[in-house]
């Protein structure tokens, strides 16, 4: 593909500050990054919040926050330093009116000053004659004394972009190749609000031009607006930059992501205890196949393999049991001291007091290989603060009666009475009660199961080692004690 590579490539993300970094942005900020890594060049973050409505405060921290817990590291934009700045649209108003008056002075952009009813009238005949939604030009020509007159007159108007009314807008993008589009198909839309500020699509096209941004990747549901921007390039008579439009994210059931089918922000990920790392790995997928088929790669590996040839068209399957995959197999890669740090929080918050270090050590051990995520450390280890409440008949090792299991508890319990507290490892039992078992010609199934099941409660967990361990010595008889007497 033909990206050039040298140190002038200067590529930019552009989110708007809507609270929540969402994961298709991630998934654009992620392989943005990625691509300036692999070009060489700058990476720029640039707060588009041009539209006050879906503004949410502190939103560019949170943003910058998650961002970096995430590994993705800026070389411009608000929060670092930059020759390009302010990094801000809402501190760059003046330059954009600076911009809109000469396209209007070329007579390139026009006032508009129709009102809503008259916009919502035309809307509606419009729907009536099953023709697409466009703005039918009503203002496009009008004299220079109009307008005069109604500015005199104090009059409400937008700015509009004036398009071709025929032919054909080719553009081209990275992926896709040349695109054509006909000009009776745009709409002269709004670069300036009736409140003087820009739209997303002028003040997108001044900024990148501006910031001398050489690349730009964004959500390919961009790609309808995408002739208009390329006209107002031409307008201005400034080269594009190249554009890489990212495939859209689908749920499972190929549908949009959203919000009703479960967590779309990174932050909602982070919160249940997925690891940085593994949605990285998962993002990067997400559209991207690398050369080699290759399926764990850390950042540092994708900061030197990622690039674009391996980026597709077709849509992404976001697939959570996928991101769990990841997730287990970072967890799993983590130092026990480290998993334990991760996961205190998540047992604090869930109300389980862990005696002390060692303790909360183990208990953790125990989880640390069925953790999918962090916050499930909760549930992986509340039968361990806790007896839970469970059918003595759980006891009873295949047609065990429950009688038998019993005894063969107490029988257990009386092997275990003589082992030391400093000898109480998950090695030295195993070793003894097994050496007892063979000594007595007792069948292991008999004997282990019912001790597992009195010391968890559980069909399923842990061997019953690993959590008399956990539980040390007395809480391991009493729990015993407490079914068999
Ligand atoms: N502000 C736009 C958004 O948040 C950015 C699109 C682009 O990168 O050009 O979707």
């Amino acid at each position: 593909m033909s990206l050039f590579k040298h140190n002038k490539t200067r590529l930019r993300f552009a989110p708007s500050p809507t609270g929540f970094l969402h994961l298709g942005n991630l998934r654009t900020a992620l392989f943005g990054y990625l691509l300036t890594k692999n070009m060489g060049g700058k990476f720029i973050l640039r707060l588009e919040d041009t539209d006050q409505k879906r503004e949410v405060e502190g939103s560019l921290n949170k943003l910058i926050d998650i961002l970096s817990w995430i590994g993705i590291k800026f070389d411009e934009g608000p929060h670092t330093t930059g020759n390009y700045g302010p990094y801000i649209q809402s501190e760059r108003i003046a330059i954009y009116n600076k911009y809109i008056e000469k396209l209007l002075e070329d007579n390139l952009a026009y006032r508009c000053f129709c009102t809503e009813e008259r916009l919502t009238e035309m809307r509606t005949k419009q729907e009536e004659n099953k023709q697409a939604p466009r703005y039918d030009r009503h203002c496009r020509n009008r004299s220079e004394e109009d307008i005069k007159k109604k500015l005199a007159a104090g009059r409400k108007f937008v700015i509009r972009q004036k398009l071709p009314e025929e032919g054909e807008i080719i553009v081209h993008d990275e992926l896709r190749g040349d695109i054509k589009f006909k000009a009776s198909d745009l709409d002269d839309h709004v670069l300036i609000k009736s409140n003087g500020i820009p739209t997303y699509q002028f003040a997108n096209i001044v900024d990148d031009h501006l910031m001398e941004i050489t690349h730009v990747t964004r959500g390919d549901e961009w790609l309808s607006s995408f002739p208009k921007n390329i006209l107002l390039y031409e307008a201005f008579g400034w080269t594009p930059p190249k554009y890489i439009h990212l495939p859209l994210i689908l749920n499972k059931t190929g549908g949009k992501l959203s919000k009703r089918q479960g967590d779309v922000f990174v932050e909602n990920y982070r919160d249940k205890g997925y690891l940085p790392e593994a949605i990285v790995n998962f993002c990067a997928l997400l559209g991207w196949h690398p050369k080699n088929d290759q399926e764990i790669l850390s950042l540092n590996d994708l900061e030197k393999e990622f690039n674009i040839d391996g980026v597709g068209v077709s849509p992404a399957i976001f697939d959570v049991e996928k991101l769990d995959y990841y997730n287990g197999h970072y967890l799993r890669q983590k130092s026990l001291d480290k998993i334990v740090e991760l996961a205190k929080p998540y047992l604090e918050e869930a109300g389980k007091p862990v005696a002390n270090q060692e303790t909360l050590k183990k208990f953790v051990s125990l989880a640390q290989d069925r953790m999918k995520k962090l916050s499930d450390v909760v549930e992986l280890t509340e039968f361990l603060f806790a007896l839970p409440n469970y059918e003595h008949e759980l006891l009873c090792w295949k047609t065990q009666g429950i009688k038998d299991a019993k005894n063969n508890l107490r029988e257990i319990a009386l092997e275990l009475i003589k082992i030391k507290d400093e000898d109480w490892t998950k090695e030295n039992l195993e070793k003894i009660v097994f050496a007892w078992l063979k000594e007595n010609d007792k069948k292991t199934g008999d004997y282990l199961w019912p001790l597992r099941v009195s010391l968890s409660g559980l069909k399923n967990s842990p061997g019953p080692f690993e959590i008399a361990w956990a539980l040390g010595k007395s809480e391991t008889l009493e729990r015993i004690e407490h079914v068999t007497k």
